[in-house]
């Protein structure tokens, strides 16, 4: 059984209070490693660390970042296999999903900002005749970065790529529930050489080392990514303090399927976003909306489509879907299922739970589920529910499908498919969200920004947003002489 350890300073060590903690794996409800129990003295260690470090990495340069930062997404792309496996059996997502989305994106997100603070830039503004100001952007000193366990080396390394390219030094946690693979970029961040203190992983509970992480004086920033409630948490304790502050958290996700578009792409890409990795992404669409002139065809078709996908091993390149994360997610989602019941909804397909044999038979597994016949006001249409459950509704004008997908909370993405380059066009500027997909769904170009509105969050992610937000403006007035 592995035992994990925090990366801190270099190295590799055990928590200061010697406590451990079990990991599961989703695919057979079995512990099959231990994450230390971290607590305000290891983020105490790792600030501290990050404090030794920071003078030097923050006057290193961009090119000498930029080669260091390289060298780990090399070793990330020659560990690729591993590092798939390893995320799916901490996760229970299918091991080629991991291969193909997680694994490649956790890479492309080191090249991505290790290049991209080589063109990074600021303003001047001249004052005609009397004054030039421009704008340093400086690293911030100490930053910290929290992840979710839906993507767990993506969204990590899509905080910390930035954050260290820029130049800060960085404390970072992921998800208790899915520490694996952060352990293992510790591993190459030593295999790097990245200088000591730079870079500190701390393994633990979010309301022990995740908040002792945003509690502590020196950290400056923390980007986090994970639920709206626990967002509010933390800007909670981070406001007061005046922390600068990046929050993506939850969605309730609309889907706007117009009799025009074409039928068959918007059938195969819904499929995916309902239920890529089982519905765990912030970016799934939760509500699809259908005009009614196409509402039976479609439903008829998506329902069939999502009853033939192979619910199974996640090692297993046939699977579609693995395992839900944890035995209290399938809790939760079982029983948003049962509300939606109670709420009136039928459900067309799926809900039960699988039962598979053998060493898989205390896993956490689900079939994919379609309920049909729910209001937009009611629980199972207003609350994330982050698994693969959707809500299927029919409409009859663009008002009314604009209604029904601005309806909730939550402004995180929204899908619409049209042929009709106006209705497009016009849709996409009254949707509130941060990300609007036309004919596509999760097709990401690293330099755009990133984040939601309304409860999904605050400030942006991505390209120059990345950057800005990981460094702090000064902006110097310089007087022409006389
Ligand atoms: P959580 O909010 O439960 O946890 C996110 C991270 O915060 C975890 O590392 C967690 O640690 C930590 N944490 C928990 N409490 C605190 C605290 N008080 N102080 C500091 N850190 C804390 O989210 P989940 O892990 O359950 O992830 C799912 C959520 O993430 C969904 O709501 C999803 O929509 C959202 N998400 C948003 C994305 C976006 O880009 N907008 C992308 C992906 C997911 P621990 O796990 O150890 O408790």
């Amino acid at each position: 059984m592995t035992t994990i350890q925090n990366y801190i300073d270099g190295a590799m060590v055990a928590p200061v209070s010697g406590d451990y903690l079990d990991n599961y794996e989703p695919a057979t409800g079995q512990v099959y490693s231990r994450i230390p129990d971290s607590d305000e003295r290891d983020v105490a260690a790792a600030v501290a660390a990050t404090a030794r470090a920071f003078p030097e990495w923050s006057t290193w340069g961009e090119q000498r970042r930029y080669e260091c930062l390289m060298r780990v997404a090399e070793l990330i792309a020659e560990r690729r296999e591993e590092l798939a496996r390893a995320e799916s059996i901490d996760t229970g997502k299918p091991e080629k999903l991991a291969y193909d989305v997680d694994i490649y994106r956790a890479e492309a997100n080191f090249r991505f900002f290790a290049t991209a603070i080589l063109h990074f830039s600021s303003e001047s503004h001249r004052m005609e005749g009397q004054a030039i100001n421009y704008t340093l952007r400086q690293p911030i000193g100490v930053v910290g970065c929290i992840s979710p366990w839906n993507l767990p080396l993506y969204l990590f390394t899509w905080k910390i790529a930035p954050a260290l390219a820029a130049g800060n030094c960085v404390v970072a946690k992921p998800s208790e529930l899915t520490p694996m693979t952060a352990y293992l970029l510790g591993q190459i961040c030593i295999d790097a050489g990245l200088p000591p203190g730079v870079l500190n992983i701390v393994h633990g509970l979010g309301a022990k080392a995740g908040q002792a992480i945003v509690a502590h004086p020196l950290t400056k920033a923390i980007s986090f990514t994970g639920g709206t409630a626990t967002g509010r948490q933390l800007a909670a304790t981070a406001a007061p303090m005046f922390k600068k502050l990046s929050l993506e958290l939850g969605g309730k996700n609309p889907v706007l399927v117009f009799a025009d578009c074409d039928m068959e792409q918007a059938l195969q890409t819904t499929l995916r976003s309902s239920f890529s990795n089982n519905g765990q992404i912030c970016l799934c669409g939760s509500r699809v909306y259908v005009e009614r002139s196409i509402y039976t065809e479609f439903r008829d078709e998506l329902v069939r489509r999502t009853s033939q996908l192979v619910v199974g091993d996640p090692a297993q390149p046939e699977t579609n879907q693995g395992a839900l994360v944890s035995a209290a997610h399938l809790d939760k989602v079982s029983g948003y299922l049962q509300l939606a019941r109670e709420e009136g909804g039928k459900i067309l397909t799926g809900g039960e739970r699988v039962l598979l044999p053998g060493r898989l038979e205390g896993g956490y597994y689900i079939r994919p589920a379609i309920v049909e016949g729910l209001p937009l006001q009611c629980r199972t249409n207003q609350e994330e529910i982050f698994g693969p459950v959707i809500t299927l509704q029919p409409f009859d004008t663009d008002e009314e499908a604009l209604a029904l997908a601005n309806g909730t909370d939550y402004g995180l993405a929204a899908t619409v498919w049209t042929q009709h380059l106006s209705r497009a066009q016009r849709l996409a500027e009254h949707l509130q969200f941060g990300i609007v997909w036309i004919n596509c769904w999760m097709l990401r170009d690293l330099r755009t920004p990133f984040g939601g509105v309304k409860h999904s969050g605050v400030g942006r992610e991505g390209g120059v947003e990345a950057l800005r937000f990981f460094t702090e403006p000064k902006n110097v007035c310089v007087k022409w002489g006389l």
